[in-house]
């Protein structure tokens, strides 16, 4: 019990993140009409734009649902503190 309680803490005392760690989007394919929950994380799913102007990190990814096995294209874009902009999708709609 004592070993569990230290890596417990050894996991915790990682780098703070927004939302409490993971960001989670629930997309419903557009032909099926199939729900998939995806987590983000922010601190390492994130890419840099390295755009002055627009978004500084966007997440390119393709999800597929279990029931069709259709692909579905998302791209979120994120400001400089990792806070959502924006999102587009192809091929479904977003739940949450
Ligand atoms: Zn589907």
């Amino acid at each position: 019990m004592k070993k569990l309680l230290k890596k417990i803490s050894d996991f915790l005392s990682g780098p703070a993140s927004p939302a409490g760690g993971f960001i989670e989007y629930r997309i419903k394919c557009g032909k099926c009409g199939e729900s998939v929950t995806i987590k983000v994380f922010p601190d390492r799913d994130l890419n840099p734009t390295y755009d002055d102007d627009g978004p500084a990190y966007v997440l390119k990814k393709e999800v597929m649902d279990s029931k069709c096995f259709r692909m579905i294209q998302i791209e979120i874009f994120y400001d400089s503190s990792r806070r959502e902009i924006s999102r587009e999708i192809s091929g479904g709609t977003f739940e949450k």
